[in-house]
């Protein structure tokens, strides 16, 4: 899941060992996997922030799923 180190409140989260969800092809899935973000896990802000600052753009971080994340990423670049 991680090519960096992990923030400490992922020890906790929802999404350890949902990898099938958080990283599915299939959008049932990634529905799925974007529903616990928004409505389970207490650190959605901090983990969006962390998926893009680490340019996690593969599944779901944050409530966010990979093309969103592409797109803020794009987004951010082009203010800096
Ligand atoms: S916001 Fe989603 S991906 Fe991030 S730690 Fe929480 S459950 Fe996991």
């Amino acid at each position: 899941m991680f090519n960096v180190n992990a923030p400490y409140w992922f020890d906790e989260a929802p999404c350890v060992g949902e990898d099938e969800l958080f990283f599915s092809a299939h959008p049932s899935k990634r529905r799925m996997a974007v529903a616990m973000c928004e409505n389970v896990c207490e650190h959605t802000e901090e983990c969006l922030k962390f998926a893009l600052e680490n340019e996690q753009t593969v599944g779901v971080w944050g409530g966010k799923t990979g093309p969103d994340l592409v797109r803020l990423s794009e987004v951010l670049q082009s203010v800096d």
